[in-house]
């Protein structure tokens, strides 16, 4: 199967721009989309008086699924409130990513195309980057913590940045950056005094790919 990372992160971080989000742990309530209601079962159920075994119809165990097509040009992001955590905004972001993706279908390369979609929104590789030339060591607690990611979608990163390092750069990396400098500069300030010499190192490395 073929797959474009490079635009699947594009389509992340544009997302991060385009909501104006500035630091993380993003709360998953400031999870959005245009053009998409996100709701609770619960609320959704209350509104429409509808059970909640008629709008869950088939997707029961989920914790979140999307709703096409109920009215031309409106998405339904439905969640169960009972869920609401860290693996919730995994799902959220997934279920954006299902759209942002323009998916048509839900065959396994849209759901692997929507997982990857998450884990960036989630906790932007740019950003666990910077902070890694800043001193810090990137472990699974740590991206717990920084990112509130659940267990296992932090083991999933580690394992990813394992295998590819920080490699896979995006032409959106320094837009991103910026948007979240005061975050990064006030929670995690450099703590290597090689820094600002990998830094310029990269930069110079950066300026021989031109
Ligand atoms: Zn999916």
């Amino acid at each position: 199967m073929q797959y474009d990372w490079a635009e699947i992160t594009s389509l992340a971080y544009l997302t991060l721009l385009e909501l104006d989000l500035h630091e993380f742990p993003i709360p998953a309530k400031k999870i959005k989309c245009k053009d998409v209601i996100i709701s609770s079962y619960q609320n959704y159920a209350a509104k429409t008086g509808l059970s909640i075994e008629e709008i869950t119809l088939g997707h029961e165990l989920e914790d979140a699924f999307l709703q096409k097509g109920l009215r031309p040009n409106l998405n339904l992001i439905l969640y169960d409130k009972d869920k609401y955590g860290a693996r919730m905004k995994h799902t959220l972001w997934h279920e954006v990513g299902h759209i942002k993706c323009n998916h048509q279908k839900h065959g396994e390369k849209e759901e692997i195309e929507a997982h990857y979609f998450a884990a960036q929104a989630n906790a932007p590789n740019i950003l666990i980057k910077t902070i890694a030339q800043r001193g810090y060591n990137i472990d699974v607690p740590f991206l717990m913590n920084c990112f509130s990611l659940s267990e296992e979608a932090a083991k999933k990163k580690k394992g990813y940045l394992s295998k590819y390092g920080f490699e896979h750069s995006n032409e959106y990396d320094d837009v991103v950056l910026l948007q979240f400098s005061d975050y990064i500069n006030a929670k995690y300030p450099p703590k290597t005094l090689h820094f600002y010499d990998d830094y310029y190192d990269n930069l110079e490395r950066e300026r021989e790919k031109w």
